[in-house]
């Protein structure tokens, strides 16, 4: 952008004039007095901003309306004390109440992408879109510094600085001199109390996820936000920003290198969670007729990963969970997610983190991420301390920053402690909260998970519990409506046809184009995510009725006591089939789309090594590894510890008496032997003196 030719400083002078007849006589396609309109509104809410349309200024007057873009700081000056006339004529007492006014430009005729921010820009009004990142806790700015000044001869006076019309910077600057009796020798101390204060906060703008070219690491900006646009977006929110790019004085360490920062004059926060995927007419018309394809929930799973061979339920899965289902709301108020969240475990070296990556590539606001998450804030959110200006900051992690959209997770297994810890309530009820360093906020994580993670032995080992296989604890494995397990076990035939497929793909890549390309999908999946909402129909009500009833009672009636599938698991079918239908973009979820679902589940109950013919269904063996009986009897030998520890003197259950009293219950020791051992690994008891146990509390 180079300085236009013309607009000289009488067009400066005059901007005040102009904007004040602006307000006064613009008026809409409808002939209405738009901007008397608004500020008649500001005056009966009690704000002390006027939202301006960008257009509407250019309409007006083009020359004025370039003048702002290319010297903001004077012509928004201008345009706020053009304001403060203008109410001052209207409402005059309500003008004297209001220290200053604010004129906020918004929509300008385009965005600069991150990326492009150049020195070029420097003082004048930009236009950026990107998701807030960080936030540092609200802090008081001085606008208006009063300062006391004491000398030998003429005793202490105090004075206002900045002189008038002029702002404070990033920095107060210390005067000079005293514009009252001009010396500069003695003493000026500021006196905060008397010095005018706005809200002020600092946050960090990045690309959007969506935006970073592959392979590259995101850009950012600082802005800074003060008074009334203080706090009005969190971590997490997608925002466009007008404002003024300046640089950051360092009188500290008095560097030649700049950084670039955006005083910010207008935010607003994007609604609608995915308006970003474009979709065009020609577009809706080709998303239509894919749809009406009787193949198209085929077409779909095939047109993931196609590189990748077989694996059809995964693929399946990862469908259904792009897709998504219908979130409710019960009528207790209860938030029921409509997210399908899918664990792929999986042998080194069989395709996770290829599949993962495309799934990044065609879910609106896709993010590929690993368990240790891309940057400090981790899976879900942080508070950190900025090491160059000590200040705290909220900063948003993957699922925060995919909000309304799909996470994909490699290796969830290596995520942080922190994550460990608030990753539930991401899942469960799809908000991070955090509170820490004075930071205390909740952010939004309506976000689909689809993770990867390694088998804890190296190898996925058949002979063990799904929770014994991988190093999640069983509390996260459960929010999990899916999980499926892919082994790498020599197969001679499966292996020939693998090679083959590979073999293929290098001889020709045109083979594995899929069959939707991924522009096209993505596209088709925005579309269905935001205007289809399928609700069951009778008939799909009932059979996953009856496929619960009839697991529930199979494990009942089995003499070992498993625990059927639960609650848990009839939500996730419901989810599935909603899903199903969506893929189809249709309205209602039929038969077909519930019987999807249920093969599915069953599916996952038999990759994670459970005999559906027999009715064994034991969701706990899935998860915790340890049958009801088995359960049962820990609990047992718990309640056995804990009443021979207050019965003793000592304070604890001697091995000898918890065995004598589990056997006369029909416990035998290898077995007190085994819970005693869990428990000591799990921190539930310890060994107070030799061969002593009690009750860590
Ligand atoms: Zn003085
Ligand atoms: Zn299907």
């Amino acid at each position: 952008m180079q300085s236009i030719p013309g607009l000289a400083e009488e067009a400066v002078i005059d901007a005040r004039e102009r904007f004040h007849e602006f307000l006064r006589s613009f008026r809409d396609r409808n002939g209405n007095y738009k901007y008397r309109e608004r500020i008649r509104q500001m005056i009966t809410m009690g704000q002390k901003s006027l939202i301006v349309e960008y257009n509407d200024l250019y309409i007006f007057d083009t020359k004025l309306a370039r003048l702002l873009i290319e010297r903001p700081d004077e012509v928004l000056r201008q345009a706020s004390e053009a304001l403060r006339e203008f109410i001052e004529s209207e409402a005059p007492e309500y003008a004297e109440g209001i220290d200053r006014f604010y004129v906020r430009v918004r929509a300008l005729p385009k965005t600069i992408p991150l990326r492009r921010l150049r020195s070029e820009y420097i003082g004048k009004l930009v236009m950026l879109e990107g998701i807030l990142v960080r936030a540092t806790p609200i802090k008081e700015k001085i606008t208006k510094a009063v300062f006391m000044h004491c000398t030998r001869e003429q005793g202490c006076h105090e004075f206002e600085w900045p002189p008038e019309g002029e702002l404070v910077g990033e920095i107060l600057e210390k005067p000079p001199a005293c514009p009252v009796c001009g010396s500069s020798s003695g003493t000026f101390r500021l006196i905060p109390e008397k010095s005018k204060l706005i809200d002020w906060q600092r946050i960090v703008l990045q690309e959007r996820p969506e935006e970073i070219p592959p392979g590259q690491l995101p850009r950012s900006i600082e802005v800074v936000l003060q008074d009334e646009l203080v706090d009005s977006a969190r971590p997490g929110d997608r925002v466009t920003i007008v404002g003024v790019v300046r640089v950051r004085p360092d009188t500290a360490k008095k560097r030649a290198v700049y950084d670039l920062y955006i005083d910010a004059i207008h935010l607003e926060v994007s609604q609608k969670l995915l308006e970003e995927v474009i979709i065009t007419r020609e577009d809706e018309e080709r998303i239509k007729a894919l749809a009406r394809d009787p193949w198209i929930h085929k077409k779909i799973v095939a047109s993931i990963a196609p590189a990748i061979y077989g694996h059809w339920d995964i693929k399946e899965a990862i469908a259904l969970a792009l897709f998504g289902g219908v979130p409710k709301i019960t009528p207790d108020g209860t938030r029921i997610r409509g997210d399908i969240h899918v664990l792929i475990v999986g042998d080194p070296g069989t395709a996770k983190s290829q599949l993962l990556q495309y799934v990044a590539r065609i879910a609106p606001r896709g993010i590929y991420t690993t368990g240790k998450g891309a940057t400090a804030a981790g899976l879900t959110a942080a508070v950190i301390r900025d090491k160059s200006t000590g200040e705290y900051y909220l900063e948003a992690g993957a699922l925060v920053l995919a909000d309304g959209g799909v996470a994909a997770i490699d290796e969830i297994d290596k995520m942080r402690d922190e994550d460990r810890v608030a990753i539930h309530e991401a899942m469960e009820q799809q908000t991070v909260s955090i509170a820490k360093a004075g930071i205390v906020a909740r952010l939004n994580a309506r976000t689909t998970v689809i993770a990867a993670g390694n088998p804890k032995f190296g190898r996925y080992l058949t002979n063990r519990t799904l929770a014994d296989n991988i190093n999640l604890p069983v509390t996260i494995l459960s929010r999990f409506d899916l999980i499926f397990i892919l082994k790498d076990k020599p197969n001679p035939e499966e292996d020939r046809r693998v090679a083959r497929h590979i073999l293929e793909v290098h001889k020709d890549t045109e083979r594995v184009k899929p069959e939707i390309e991924p522009e096209l999908l993505k596209k088709y999946i925005s579309y269905a995510r935001r205007y289809v909402r399928p609700r069951l129909s009778q008939e799909a009500i009932q059979l996953i009725e009856d496929f619960y009833v009839q697991m529930r009672r199979m494990s009942l009636e089995s003499s070992d006591g498993a625990i059927p599938i639960t609650l848990r698991q009839l939500e996730a079918l419901v989810r599935l089939a909603e899903a199903h239908a969506r893929m189809a973009l249709r309205d209602e979820v039929t038969v077909e789309d519930a019987e999807a679902a249920v093969r599915l589940m069953k599916a996952f109950l038999e990759s994670a090594g459970l005999d559906i013919e027999s009715g064994k269904i034991d969701i706990d063996i899935i998860m915790t590894g340890k049958p009801r009986s088995k359960q049962e009897k820990f609990t047992r030998i718990m309640e056995i510890i804990e009443q021979l520890e207050s019965e003793s003197e000592e304070g604890c259950a001697r091995l000898k008496e918890i065995q004598r009293r589990a056997l006369s219950e029909g416990i035998e020791s290898n077995i007190v032997d085994e819970a005693i051992r869990t428990m000591r690994r799990d921190g539930i008891i310890y060994e107070k003196s030799i061969g002593c146990y009690a009750i860590v509390r």
